[in-house]
């Protein structure tokens, strides 16, 4: 068996030790004779299943007390219109802030549901930064302020929490939630699809201030009703158990690893030699702004891009996988989430300088 360096922007990789725990339950989980995928969501091993993933998070995230945790479906498109139906309260229009691909996405969904201000956007800058908080233009009177808080296909991210007054934050972590602490009191409402950062697609998870909840729109399904999920600790329908099972697991070997302190450390790490060597180079660069770049997925272009082809050609024979950047932005994309090992980015570092040898 030979595993790969995959570097997709997800479905991404899973740790390995996660993979295999896996591999080893999989016919009997814990003397239950049974495969996790196989066991009544409301029996009681499942059921202690689910409430230790929660705990994890919980700890790992350090979420406060008034906030719920829940579990549910639709990813994180569907949360673009599930947010809006649940937290208008009765509010006409939603502040978003606009640095690429995924608020696009989502500003153009809640525009069905209310009205969707954009409050600021990086569109002239090309999507490489994030615009700064004295540039917004915030209305008060706004149901919640959204922001992408790490725009998967043009790499920026915030390493900063805006701080937007008495009106909810609301952010799309699809991709980078868990790849370092974040202060959960400083926001109404975080959401994010698992496939990047922490298991199997098909899980969504949404963390969410109690007061803001129990005010859905009446045409609300009941499934993406927060308050009727909560109030069924998100068994209201079958959830994705199998995923919430991986995810529970993947929440341990964040633990292990020191949790999101250690967990920062680490991406820090691996993204500086990867930045640090675009810097050095004028073979390879950088799109984005600085401080805004993302340490979860990153962009760059080859000088000529005629090259790219066979760059693609020579890391897949070398191991490393799902290079190709998004097809709305061309170039390379090298996404490196919490389960991409530091010896993966150095061996795509590694790669890149002997290409640029033979080619710059
Ligand atoms: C991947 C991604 C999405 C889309 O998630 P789905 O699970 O496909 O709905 C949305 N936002 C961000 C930031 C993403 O990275």
């Amino acid at each position: 068996m030979t595993r790969v360096f995959n570097f997709s922007a997800g479905p991404a990789a899973l740790p390995e030790p996660v993979l295999k725990t896996a591999a080893e339950e999989m016919l009997d989980w814990h003397g239950s004779g049974m495969s996790v995928m196989e066991m009544s969501h409301r029996g009681k091993e499942f059921i202690a299943i689910h409430a230790e993933a929660e705990a994890l998070l919980r700890e790992l995230l350090a979420i406060p007390t008034d906030y719920k945790v829940l579990f549910m479906q639709g990813g994180a498109i569907g949360e673009n219109a599930i947010v809006p139906m649940n937290l208008l309260r009765g509010k006409a229009s939603a502040d978003y802030i606009d640095t690429g691909e995924w608020s696009k996405k989502s500003i153009k969904e809640a525009g069905k549901y209310c009205k969707a201000n954009v409050a600021a956007s990086a569109k002239d800058g090309g999507y490489t930064s994030i615009p700064p908080r004295d540039s917004w233009k915030l209305d008060a009177n706004a149901a919640y302020v959204h922001i992408c808080s790490n725009e998967t296909i043009g790499g920026v991210e915030y390493h900063w929490t805006p701080e937007v007054g008495d009106v909810p934050l609301v952010a799309d972590m699809s991709s980078n939630i868990l790849s370092k602490p974040v202060e959960v009191s400083k926001y109404g409402l975080i959401y994010g699809g698992a496939q990047k950062n922490i298991g199997p697609a098909g899980l969504t998870i949404v963390i969410v201030r109690e007061d803001l909840i129990g005010n859905a729109l009446p045409f609300c399904p009941s499934a993406f009703d927060y308050k009727q999920q909560a109030d069924n600790d998100s068994m209201l329908n079958t959830p994705p158990t199998y995923a919430i099972y991986i995810a529970g697991l993947v929440f341990n070997w964040i633990k292990a690893q020191g949790g999101l302190k250690a967990m920062a450390e680490h991406n820090r790490a691996k993204a500086a030699l990867l930045y640090d060597y675009l810097d050095a180079t004028s073979f390879y660069s950088s799109p984005v702004a600085r401080p805004d770049r993302s340490l979860m997925n990153v962009p760059f272009k080859l000088k000529d891009e005629a090259l790219d082809e066979a760059f693609l050609k020579g890391a897949q024979q070398r191991k490393m996988l799902q290079l190709k950047g998004h097809r709305s932005v061309g170039g390379m994309r090298a996404s490196i989430y919490n389960a991409m090992p530091v010896e993966g980015v150095k061996a795509l570092v590694a790669y890149m300088k002997e290409f640029e040898a033979k080619h710059g």
